[in-house]
């Protein structure tokens, strides 16, 4: 790495040339002379000691010598080439190209080996491994300190210290080595070790030193340079450096530190320091879990809001619920039900689905209770009391437990006992509560259990209660619609099949006033399908008669039905389901469950949405700026806590610099640190939820959060992260360099 060109002295140019220059301290509005007007030249083979009593100007001498600090008047020339148009890089650039340093408290990095401290420098300025594997031992050799090569040095002595940074100096060859006060912490033989090694290095190089202590230094110096008050007072030649043996020039190499160093001194750093690394990982990972946990949050708190909603033509609208019907508008068939069984994401399939809707109201002298009914064959909760149903008549009620009349001490004042159920067509049937049950449910109604028979009656009712049903008499249409009593159809036994028994206002609907024998079409239609049958007139009832007639004892309140055999009206209420309820296992697969009912020919309908909601957008009005403002002052907590953190280290990066390394390259390597942690921190976060997901940790509120989660979310969460991160760094490398490098690096003591 010897720059061989250009190798001996020119005429009158010498390697350094000092012309008036002077140094000016500003701080806090006062301005403090650093030295002034000082005229010295440097050359090759020099040991110069600069001497003088504190706060004579010695240090900042060798630091506008160095580079590391500014001047403000005067010309410093660089083997003749002026520098006061020189920017921040340009010295940077000069620093890396001749300069090795040598300081007081050492600035080596304590938490690496000796062997990796003199390896950075090496690095830093782009030599190869293979360059830094042979270099490093035999520097480390010649100053004695190449059995420490693997001792961290935290754990020298100042003297080994010295010796460390000694090497450091030379390992990049360059032209001149600077040292102040390279001994002041040491003791008076490590001292008198230092200075003959600095001695031997000067051979082929210009060394300088500043110390007050110029005892130290006599037997080696070749020149002595005194300072008193910011001004030379004394320049002595020791001993002339003979021309013949004036030595070759050299240049150290300023390559630039290559990608794989970048990352392997930023892994290095993520683990070097574990408290450091400990911390940051805490930070990286409250980051994490605040945002995930405000963004599931609010994604939960979306979803119960929608929960909220209502809807008029559903009562029970279970927000995992489906209603099918077939495509063809047909009948659900026995191969429909096991298909759709066994479907996936189905947890149960409801046939008689509108009795889901159809609410029923049990009653007798004591006890009033609303329930839905339900086939006998899906009861999956065990009786808390009674026994099974036995008859059609014979029905078990299930509801909460905190019910007033299901609780133990009250339950017989309702057990084995009769109620009355009016039915939609004003039909009233008794049936008889034979078990009772505990159930869970969303709502307070219970659930009646009841056998196929009697749910039959219960679906034919359904229908008929939201059936129109027009009777064409003689071209006229009479309508029967929900609620009224007029012209409704009603079951008797009185009527044989094929046969009606009317109202005898009929009779006014034909010419000869009879409507007996007259032929009469009922049509039923519905949301789900339509069926007529065709009846003659057999007979009509009036007031009179219609007790003894129709076996009904309340004329006022059916004054107008016609009454039907139980087989036509079989016929026009049909026990069939053209639509049924499934309730699927996963909400959250509700998309693709709904495309999957498409597919096997059926028309679903999700009930959750069909409900009509505020929730979201009270939702969105109040927790979204919430959640805005929570992650940002997560934002900020963090950034500020990972700022300290890293002021912590300006030592570090301060050193990285003063050994010549470009902003960019100190912000690639902290880049690298900083994406270290968080990838280490955004494992954890996915190994938990991996665990949680999987029942090893078992936490419902953490899996209920983590359900929200979807890919793209964690992509963008890592995001984040990373672009955080990236920030920082950024941020942290402005910083340090808005500063001389000698400024940045005072900061710290
Ligand atoms: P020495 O190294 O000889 O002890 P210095 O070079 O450190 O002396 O200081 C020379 C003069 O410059 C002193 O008067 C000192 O107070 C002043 N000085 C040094 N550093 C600063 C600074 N950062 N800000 C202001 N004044 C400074
Ligand atoms: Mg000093």
């Amino acid at each position: 790495m010897y720059d061989i060109d250009n190798m001996k002295k020119k005429e009158g140019v010498f390697l350094i040339q000092l012309k008036n220059v002077s140094k000016f301290y500003y701080s806090k509005g006062m301005i403090a002379s650093g030295f002034s007007r000082v005229n010295l030249n440097f050359d090759v083979g020099e040991f110069i000691v600069i001497t003088g009593e504190s706060g004579s100007g010695k240090s900042t001498l060798l630091n506008v010598i160095s580079g590391l600090d500014s001047y403000e008047e005067g010309e410093l020339y660089i083997e003749g080439k002026e520098t006061s148009h020189y920017l921040a890089s340009d010295f940077e650039e000069y620093r890396k190209k001749y300069i090795g340093n040598i300081f007081q408290h050492f600035n080596l990095v304590g938490s690496y080996t000796v062997y990796q401290n003199v390896a950075l420098i090496l690095r830093i300025n782009g030599y190869k491994k293979k360059e830094i594997k042979e270099k490093v031992p035999a520097i480390l050799k010649r100053v004695g300190m190449l059995r420490y090569a693997k001792t961290k040095v935290s754990k020298l002595s100042g003297g080994q210290k010295q010796r460390v940074s000694i090497a450091r100096a030379l390992a990049k060859e360059t032209a001149i080595v600077v040292a102040d006060e390279p001994t002041g912490n040491l003791d008076s033989e490590s001292a008198e070790g230092i200075a003959q090694l600095l001695q031997e290095i000067s051979k082929d190089k210009l060394v300088i030193v500043v110390t007050h202590n110029y005892d130290q230094f006599a037997p080696y110096a070749t020149r002595k340079i005194k300072m008193h008050d910011g001004k030379v007072v004394e320049d002595e030649q020791l001993g002339l450096v003979q021309e013949e043996e004036r030595p070759q020039r050299l240049q150290g190499t300023a390559g630039s530190i290559s990608a794989a160093s970048t990352l392997r001194l930023g892994l290095r750093n993520t683990f070097n320091i574990i408290p450091k690394f400990l911390l940051l990982l805490v930070v990286f990972l409250f980051v994490v879990v605040s945002v995930f946990s405000e963004y599931t949050t609010l994604k939960n708190s979306d979803e119960e809001a929608a929960k909220m909603g209502y809807n008029d033509y559903f009562s029970n609208y279970s927000e995992n619920r489906v209603l099918l019907k077939r495509n063809d508008g047909k009948a659900f068939t026995d191969q429909d039900y096991q298909t759709l069984q066994t479907a996936g994401n189905v947890k149960s399939v409801v046939k008689e689905d509108i009795l889901l809707d159809y609410m029923i109201s049990l009653e007798n002298e004591q006890f009033y209770y609303d329930a839905y009914p339900k086939n006998l064959n899906d009861f999956r909760a065990k009786l808390a009391a009674g026994r099974m149903p036995e008859t059609s008549k014979e029905v078990i009620l299930a509801g909460d437990e905190n019910d007033y009349y299901l609780q133990r001490e009250n339950m017989d004042q309702v057990l084995d006992k009769t109620y009355k159920i009016t039915l939609g067509m004003g039909e009233v049937i008794k049936v008889k509560i034979v078990g009772i049950a505990y159930e869970e449910s969303d709502a307070w109604w219970g659930t009646l259990y009841m056998r196929d028979a009697m749910l039959e009656k219960m679906v034919r009712e359904s229908y008929g209660s939201s059936s129109k049903v027009t009777t064409v008499a003689n071209d006229t249409n009479l309508v029967y619609e929900v609620g009224s009593q007029y012209y409704r159809p009603i079951a008797s036994d009185k009527v044989k099949a094929g046969e009606a028994m009317v109202s005898e206002e009929l009779n006014g609907y034909y010419k000869n006033g009879k409507a007996a024998g007259q032929e009469i079409r009922m049509k039923a239609e519905n949301l789900f399908y339509e069926s007529s049958i065709h009846v003659k007139i057999a007979d009509t009832y009036n007031k009179k008669n219609f007790t003894a007639k129709t076996e009904l004892k309340n004329f006022e309140d059916n004054d107008g039905a016609i009454f039907i055999s139980t087989q036509d009206y079989r016929k026009l209420f049909t026990k069939e389901n053209y639509q049924v309820t499934v309730y699927v296992n996963d909400v959250k697969e509700m998309d693709a469950s709904i495309k999957a009912f498409q597919n096997m020919g059926y028309v679903p309908l999700a009930l959750k949405d069909t409900l009509i909601t505020m929730g979201s957008e009270l939702v969105s009005i109040v927790q979204v700026p919430m959640a805005v403002f929570l992650v940002l002052a997560v934002f900020f907590i963090a950034y500020f806590v990972i700022q300290l953190i890293l002021r912590s280290r300006s030592s570090y990066f301060s050193i990285l610099r003063m050994l010549g390394l470009a902003k960019k390259s100190i912000r690639r390597i902290l880049d690298v640190e900083l994406a270290a942690v968080v990838n280490i921190a955004y494992g954890l976060f996915l190994a938990v939820i991996a665990l949680v997901h999987q029942g090893v940790i078992q936490s419902e509120y953490l899996k209920t959060l983590a359900d929200y989660m979807e890919l793209p979310d964690y992509v963008i969460l890592y995001g984040i992260l990373l672009v955080m991160s990236y920030f920082i760094s950024g941020k942290f490398a402005r910083k340090l360099f808005k500063k001389t490098a000698m400024g940045s690096f005072r900061e710290e003591e």
